[in-house]
């Protein structure tokens, strides 16, 4: 039998992204999923413009728009009373022209992927396939994988690790605690909720409330009133505490000022944030990808959207390999530029938002804020908001243009 040019680990949204473009390249392509099937979980929403480029590469757009993707209107910042500070629109909700950001949950993109790649007869998803260690040689790339048949050794000419924040494939690569970086204090809780903030003057899609202990923010994720509710916590307590608090949290945070009967909750997910970098993204046949590779806070749009675009330049690495286009150099390029974006961009662009949230004083946050300032000024100069908006278009890059000529 060959050997299988690509196998993936983890079947998140990077994992099946990846697997999707190189198998409408033609290429085979075998995935391998440690959970029984797709994680469900409230997670990612917005993805900015660079990674709806790669997701209009893969052909998902249109299945996006009739699973309900929408291109929000912007996000504004207020005071806990509702008070308007200042306000960013979103790409694209005034130009037509400009790629823009959507918004979807992320299990709702989950389910394209997966139903796109349904389709492709060479690309293989194997669920329950627990990858618990590696190995590579001159020839070729092998992992150890617990599936419900026994542990076997599965094969490829290279291996990508897209298994997430707790990537299996990073840990036997560089050790289990060697992620440099550093995690946040706050405990963030991310809830899926039903409550008609328009109702109480919430007129922006996005709204960052900022407050030294009721900060929060609460964007629109759907049509039907759906709204993504992520707020801080006291950190340290149990998810049960965490869940037996949320009521008097709700009516302390949210306008109006509610009472359980008044919303509904479809989703309830606590977890910590961090700002993390590989040492690597390639080590000879193993390549990583999005969490695996990198974490950053959601709250300045550098989430799932850097791991997207990681993604759109390993394809089209891995693709030139495949088609001769490119040699295998092409991967150290991936490690190096993929690398250097985030080493720029993790620190200064997704801490400010965070930081701002619970670190100022509303009263005085319009003075004192550079990033608040900075927006102010883009509400009134297209130039400043289009400067601001390059600070997460500088994520791209165009691989082949290290294809030989
Ligand atoms: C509660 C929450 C809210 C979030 N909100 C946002 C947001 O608003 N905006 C944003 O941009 N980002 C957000 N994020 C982050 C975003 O969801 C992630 O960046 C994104 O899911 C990363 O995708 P991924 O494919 O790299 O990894 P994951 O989605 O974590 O997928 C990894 C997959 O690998 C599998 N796996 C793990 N280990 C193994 C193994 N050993 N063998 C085989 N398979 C394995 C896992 O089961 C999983 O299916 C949020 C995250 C959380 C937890």
């Amino acid at each position: 039998m060959p050997l299988p040019f690509i196998l993936i680990v983890g079947a998140g949204p990077s994992g099946l992204l990846l697997a999707l473009m190189l198998g409408k390249k033609g290429i085979p392509v075998r995935l391998l999923e440690a959970a029984v099937s797709l994680d469900n979980r409230p997670r990612a929403t917005h993805y900015s413009p660079p990674a709806v480029y790669e997701l209009r590469r893969a052909g998902v757009l249109d299945d996006m728009e009739i699973e309900g993707s929408f291109i929000p209107n912007g996000a504004c910042w207020r005071k806990l009373n509702g008070e308007f500070l200042a306000g960013v629109a979103a790409p694209g909700n005034n130009d037509d022209d400009q790629t823009p950001m959507l918004c979807l949950p992320l299990n709702q993109l989950n389910r394209i992927l997966q139903r796109q790649i349904d389709r492709l007869p060479h690309v293989q998803i194997l669920y329950s396939h627990k990858v618990t260690g590696l190995g590579q040689d001159e020839g070729k790339a092998w992992v150890d994988v617990e599936t419900p048949s026994g542990v076997q050794q599965l094969e490829a000419q290279f291996i990508v690790g897209c298994d997430g924040a707790n990537s299996q494939i990073r840990r036997s690569l560089f050790g289990d605690w060697e992620f440099p970086g550093f995690t946040w204090d706050q405990q963030i809780v991310a809830t899926n909720t039903y409550y008609p903030f328009e109702r109480h003057g919430f007129d922006w899609d996005s709204n960052f409330i900022i407050h030294p202990e009721h900060w929060y923010m609460a964007a629109r994720i759907s049509d039907d009133g759906m709204w993504r509710v992520t707020y801080g916590e006291i950190p340290g307590l149990s998810f049960d505490e965490l869940k037996s608090r949320q009521p008097e949290r709700f009516k302390a945070l949210l306008p109006g000022s509610p009472n359980p009967g008044d919303y509904k909750i479809a989703s309830f997910s606590p977890y910590k944030v961090h700002q993390r970098l590989a040492k690597k993204m390639r080590v000879g046949r193993f390549l990583l990808a999005a969490d695996a590779a990198h974490l950053c806070n959601p709250f300045g749009g550098l989430g799932l959207t850097g791991g997207i675009v990681d993604v759109g330049g390993l394809y089209d690495c891995l693709a030139g390999i495949y088609t001769g286009e490119a040699d295998d150099s092409i991967l150290d390029i991936y490690d190096t530029v993929r690398r250097s974006k985030y080493d720029h961009l993790i620190n200064p662009v997704s801490t400010a938002n965070l930081q701002l949230l619970f670190g100022q004083n509303p009263e005085t946050a319009l003075e004192d804020s550079e990033f608040l300032k900075t927006c102010k000024k883009a509400e009134a100069s297209p130039e400043v908001a289009s400067q601001q908006r390059q600070g997460i278009d500088a994520l791209q890059y165009d691989f082949r243009q290290h294809y030989r000529k």
